[in-house]
């Protein structure tokens, strides 16, 4: 069912499975991204030295790589989090986004950085940022994907899609005002992993986590339960299109909840055109809040760009106060009115406020008033 709202084909995505969160879910992307690097280079007579099996140390002399790294723009912390936990370390992460645009990928960049790194013995992973955590601006515009996927291809790089929130912009519906959008997020299919989290657009209880793959012998070569007679499932064979692949093999936990409940009970309830509803009334809102922000005399609509164009705000807005003195505190004066709750965050070294819309209750006309009234109140009550 998630297949199918997200437009990810199941006969292309046939490993897939729930985690705890995104976190999670990049660390299943980058193991397999990891494996992947290595078991590409290994040569003839040692196509057996994979990670999983004599370890990475190992298994990058038998590949002869010096060196992994991720290539990425403005990733998301718990990126940089699955690095380390994958022995890739923090400054294994690289950024290739554009000069004016860090949320984009450079594709000149990405194309040198990997041919650089070819010529050095240096493995690469691409990370796509579907969805920017800070801006909700995207990694990638429509026509970026199979360049990526090319590119990929030639370099022996697996490409990861972190669209923890973002991937969920495939839903909206094909009309003009969120074709934008839909731009963005064109192409993931390509992608030969993607994390996606249930508990945040999908508005389902926390630890949820959601994880898709084109490459089920990749997923089970770095999760398989090794030598657990006890716990073998009846079928541990690879899947076919059809078959269902035991959690056991292809994920972190040897025991763990019905993660898919609570999604399916969503995706059952509200089928393809309330989820549709849902997404857009987030949108929708978020765009107003926008659109109020940019034209106010309190406060500046981040990014600053030279034109505005309300169709490519998705469920984020970020912003400042025009007055420093209220920036320094703006995060703490909204949230003390009690009506609503912002995150602080940093931009462009700058104090910043990030609004995020996500849940089922948005009435795009009440909460736009509702949430002007808001900020409205916090910058005329604002005394030095
Ligand atoms: C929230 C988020 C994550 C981490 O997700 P958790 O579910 O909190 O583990 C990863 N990537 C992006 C882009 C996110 O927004």
């Amino acid at each position: 069912m998630l297949s199918s709202l997200l437009s990810l084909p199941p006969s292309r995505f046939p490993a897939k499975t729930f985690t705890t969160g995104a976190t999670a879910a990049n660390i299943l992307g980058l193991a397999c991204a990891r494996e992947h690097a290595i078991a590409s280079r290994l040569p003839s007579n040692a196509k057996d030295k994979t990670i999983a099996k004599v370890g990475l140390l190992k298994a990058c002399i038998a590949a002869g790589v010096v060196d992994i790294k991720i290539l990425t723009s403005k990733p998301h912390s718990s990126l940089v989090k699955a690095a380390k936990v994958l022995g890739l370390g923090e400054e294994g992460v690289v950024d290739v986004g554009q000069d004016g645009k860090p949320w984009r990928i450079d594709l000149d960049k990405l194309e040198s950085t990997l041919q650089n790194a070819e010529e050095n013995h240096t493995a690469c992973i691409i990370a796509i940022s579907c969805g920017e955590v800070n801006t909700g601006r995207f990694a990638t515009a429509v026509f970026d994907m199979p360049k990526i996927r090319s590119l990929a291809d030639r370099y022996k790089a697996w490409v990861h899609v972190d669209g923890a929130f973002g991937i969920f912009a495939r839903v909206l519906p094909k009309t003009e005002e969120f074709l934008n959008l839909h731009a963005c997020v064109a192409g993931m299919e390509l992608a030969d992993s993607i994390c996606a989290d249930g508990h945040k657009l999908l508005n389902v209880p926390y630890d949820n986590g959601i994880f898709f793959s084109r490459h089920p012998s990749t997923l089970t070569q770095v999760f398989s339960n090794p030598g657990a007679a006890y716990l073998a499932p009846s079928t541990t064979t690879l899947a076919t299109q059809d078959e269902i692949l035991s959690p056991l093999n292809i994920g972190l936990e040897n025991s763990r909840r019905f993660r898919a409940l609570p999604v399916y009970a969503v995706l059952k309830t509200e089928g393809r055109e309330g989820m549709e509803a849902m997404f857009s009334r987030m949108v929708l809102l978020a765009r107003r809040i926008a659109s109020f922000v940019h034209s106010s005399e309190y406060y500046d609509l981040l990014p600053e760009t030279d034109n505005y164009v309300e169709e490519d705000i998705f469920m984020i807005v970020l912003f400042r106060a025009k007055n420093e003195l209220l920036n320094e505190v703006l995060v703490d004066q909204i949230n003390q009115t009690g009506k609503m709750f912002v995150s602080g965050t940093q931009w462009q070294g700058k104090k910043a406020v990030r609004l995020a819309v996500s849940t089922w209750r948005v009435d795009v006309e009440r909460d736009a008033k509702y949430v002007t009234g808001v900020l409205t109140e916090v910058a005329e009550n604002f005394v030095v």
